[in-house]
């Protein structure tokens, strides 16, 4: 069976390395959204809280209720604001407001710069106000940065900007409310921390998508994915494999099939620039939906123990190559 091999040790370096930077464990959430960036939520709820944290980040209420017991505080990020003790609710927009239920505890997102999600700059007095009316508990106000992950002055005026929203926020007598910010890419290359939480996803699982030119702490890869024997045959020179055949023997050569393929959310690439596993084997022809072959005859074989090696040959990034592996590939934690 094809395996994602989760490495506990990794994951807690990661961690370590991230609370290092916010000065404590209780200001680091995991972001646990799609299915904890293909690592497995529960799996990774456990381990996460096992470490020592106490708040997580998801997409929607159905992945709340199934980490409900291991965190004291989950913030979802896209999903109807409900009276919750243990959830608080992203509110993106104005209509977010009026659709969520009296009591429920919420966080306002505040849109500066990105222009993705959350209420505009000048809409910010109006729905605070409505927060109020509505009887709404507003425990938190937030941003998410548009290029924490670029150099140049972009993540400076989001930054300037969002200690605007905190002033405002506060003169307008809220001043219980916690504000977040920082995502992976702008923890990473903060000199010092003061806001109450980071959203921390792909630095957790081991990946820094900054640019070289930024110094930062050393992460290890948390996933690695390894594929099992199906079968093996001898191939004779000129014989060719998989639909199309669009791999040919150049010699005499034994290959063997991998129970992993596109069914499983393995890219299809590109088969004449064949995607090389960490083992160096070319792909041989065609991913088909359930296997590839390879010229090995290995029980075992490990497809990648990098995330982000992977995503460079298939031309995407770390998060596409991990989000897209299938919930039922198993994960064993090691
Ligand atoms: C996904 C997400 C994050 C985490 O981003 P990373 O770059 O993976 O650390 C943080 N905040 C919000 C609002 C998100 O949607």
């Amino acid at each position: 069976m094809a395996k994602i091999i989760i490495s506990k040790a990794n994951f807690y370096h990661n961690l370590n390395q991230i609370a290092l930077k916010t000065g404590s464990k209780e200001k680091v959430a995991i972001v646990l959204k799609d299915n904890a960036y293909g690592h497995g939520l529960e799996l990774m709820a456990r381990l996460a809280s096992e470490f020592g944290l106490t708040e997580a980040v998801v997409r929607n209420q159905p992945e709340a209720e199934s980490i409900r017991h291991y965190f004291t505080q989950i913030l979802v990020l896209g999903d109807k604001a409900v009276a919750d003790e243990q959830c608080s609710y992203t509110l993106n927009s104005l209509y977010d407001i009026e659709v969520a239920q009296t009591g429920a505890r919420v966080e306002l997102k505040v849109d500066t710069g990105m222009h993705r999600n959350g209420i505009a700059m000048d809409e910010l007095d109006e729905a605070l106000e409505r927060i109020d009316q509505k009887g709404l508990e507003l425990f938190g106000v937030m941003t998410h940065f548009r290029s924490a992950d670029e150099m140049g002055s972009e993540l400076f005026w989001q930054r300037k900007r969002f200690e605007k929203v905190k002033e405002k926020v506060r003169s307008a007598g809220f001043t219980k409310v916690r504000f977040h910010s920082h995502n992976s890419a702008a923890i990473l290359r903060a000199n010092s921390f003061e806001e109450d939480l980071v959203r921390v996803g792909i630095a957790a699982y081991g990946y820094n998508e900054l640019p070289e030119a930024f110094e930062t702490v050393p992460l290890k890869p948390v996933m690695k994915l390894t594929a099992s024997r199906v079968a093996t045959r001898k191939l004779k020179k000129g014989e060719r494999v998989g639909y199309g055949g669009d791999f040919t023997a150049p010699h005499a050569m034994t290959v063997s099939t991998y129970d992993l393929g596109y069914g499983d959310g393995w890219c299809r690439g590109n088969t004449f620039a064949p995607f090389v596993t960490a083992e160096s084997l070319p792909i041989l022809g065609r991913v088909s939906m359930d296997f590839i072959s390879l010229e090995s005859e290995k029980d075992e074989i490990v497809v990648f123990n990098d995330a982000q090696d992977a995503a460079r040959q298939l031309g995407t990034i770390s998060y596409e190559v991990m989000t897209a592996l299938s919930k039922d590939i198993e994960r064993v934690v090691v």
